[in-house]
């Protein structure tokens, strides 16, 4: 077995020296000459820009970015993020996971990522407006988006809104371009966007979730019952990922004990109602006062991490859990819907202590999979769904009418109306993203079992990933 590359100063890394690190803590495990490792992992092109935005009276200098961190599959692709965190380092480590979970999920994409560095919160619509289109200006003046170079998505802090505004502005700047929407995803419905897209990435965290907990084997390791049914769940973040995780894991009957938010973590061993504390806190823009049911509010909101629970999802930002507070994790499962939140020096602890971590690449792929489903709508120019719906429906009634007439029994009408409804968009959306968790899981599973030595479920993911890429370049005859 390839020794392990232990670095002596695994708490001091920056979040893209982590990813680096997991990368090649994979690469021994792909056989892949280390050239074409050299390739795969650096950052292809990185755009940093200034520009002048009008706060009232005032001007201020923006500072953004859009990193491409993969061009052996074109466009690129990845969501832009708005918070006074961005920085180089940031854009480059989250463009870098977009390539591996890109590949891990076969998305055939390269990965980018773009970020703005201003508070969402503390800025008026108006000038995150004027923000979101300026930015967009610089990127098709540098030839840096387009539905065939590369597709920004949301992010943390970014939704439909900003999306609109840079295809409105996209668009503007490349009249008569056919395929003009496919330039950004995320976007809302009346604008080209997709059913299922907003709460893509909860849902396929949840649809991987389920997956992971049906394994009898696996689960037993791990001191739990097989499903999900009963699981209890901690979720760190109530925003569009956080809110849609929790939400749709209660409905395949896990209770979802705490969310932990900025401002505090609400806790109720019962189960928390998570539309009405979505609601509280759209409201009162706090969770502070949530009292429904049983429910706490704990001041602490890191510590509520550190709870008794089977599943904890830290759904927010990236270095949540570090070697500060790792040891003290109870969860059995930690399933990374955020990017990054667990840190190299933490998972060696949580790894040691057992726990199964099951990382970003993998099971927050679920929106960039829907961003994928959505371009090619775009570029289709037709919803999923329309053309067979109705033929569909057709087909099946005359099939139902077939059996009646052979048996003689009339088929319940309520069973009819189940047994012939077509697809819509949002079935199909929702089918070939629950498909596409489940495939990229098993294909991770399968590669850590065939391992003799014993590799943690990161290892083997990114391991999948850089195969894949490495597959794409000696396909283009780049590497001998
Ligand atoms: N920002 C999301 C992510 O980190 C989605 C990217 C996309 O849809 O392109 O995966």
């Amino acid at each position: 077995m390839p020794d392990k590359k232990e670095s002596p100063d695994l708490k001091n890394l920056s979040f893209s020296d982590s990813v680096s690190y997991y990368f090649d803590k994979a690469s021994p495990f792909t056989g892949a000459p280390q050239g074409l490792l050299d390739q795969i992992k650096t950052c292809n092109s990185i755009y940093k820009m200034n520009f002048p935005v009008k706060y009232g009276n005032e001007v201020r200098v923006i500072e953004a970015y859009r990193v491409q961190h993969s061009h052996h599959r074109m466009p690129t692709k990845g969501g832009i993020r708005y918070s006074l965190q961005v920085d180089q380092d940031e854009v480059m480590a989250l463009a870098a996971l977009m390539t591996y979970k890109c590949a891990l999920v076969d998305v055939p994409f390269g990965g980018a990522k773009g970020g703005i560095k201003i508070s969402p919160r503390q800025t008026s619509p108006e000038i995150l407006e004027n923000i979101t289109r300026r930015y967009t200006t610089e990127l098709v003046k540098k030839n840096f988006i387009g539905p065939g170079i590369d597709v920004p998505a949301p992010d943390y802090g970014t939704g439909e809104r900003e999306m609109a505004w840079i295809l409105d502005t996209y668009v503007t700047l490349n009249p008569g371009e056919i395929n003009g929407y496919g330039c950004v995803t995320g976007k809302p419905i009346s604008q080209n966007g997709i059913h299922g897209r907003t709460e893509a990435t909860g849902r396929g965290v949840v649809y991987a979730l389920n997956e992971i907990c049906s394994y009898k084997d696996d689960m037993k390791d791990l001191g739990l019952e097989t499903g999900l049914e009963g699981k209890r769940v901690i979720v760190q973040g109530l925003g569009n990922v956080g809110y849609h995780t929790a939400r749709i894991i209660t409905q395949y009957g896990a209770k979802v004990i705490a969310i932990a938010e900025a401002d505090g973590a609400v806790y109720d061993e019962n189960g928390l109602d998570i539309d009405h504390l979505y609601k509280y806190r759209q409201e009162k823009k706090s969770v502070k006062g949530y009292t429904k049911g049983a429910a706490k509010v704990i001041a602490d909101s890191a510590s509520a991490l550190e709870l008794e629970c089977d599943i904890l999802i830290p759904a927010a930002l990236e270095k949540q859990i570090t070697e500060k507070n790792a040891s003290r994790i109870k969860a059995k499962i930690v399933a990374e819907a955020a990017n990054g939140p667990v840190t190299p020096a933490a998972e060696n602890i949580l790894l040691k202590k057992g726990v199964m971590i099951i990382p970003d690449i993998y099971v927050n792929a679920g929106g960039v999979t829907v961003s994928y489903f959505e371009w090619l709508k775009n570029l289709s120019h037709v919803r999923f769904g329309r053309m067979q719906k109705r033929w569909e429906e057709k087909h099946q009634t005359d099939f139902i009418k077939l059996i009646e007439e052979l048996t003689g029994k009339t088929v319940p009408k309520a069973r009819i109306e189940s047994l012939i409804h077509g697809a819509d968009e949002i079935d199909l959306v929702n089918s070939g993203l629950e498909d596409t968790m489940i495939e990229a899981y098993r294909d991770i599973r399968e590669f850590k079992k065939r391992r003799k030595s014993e590799i943690d479920i990161r290892t083997a993911a990114f391991a999948v990933s850089i195969n894949k890429i490495k597959n794409s370049y000696y396909a283009m005859g780049i590497f001998p």
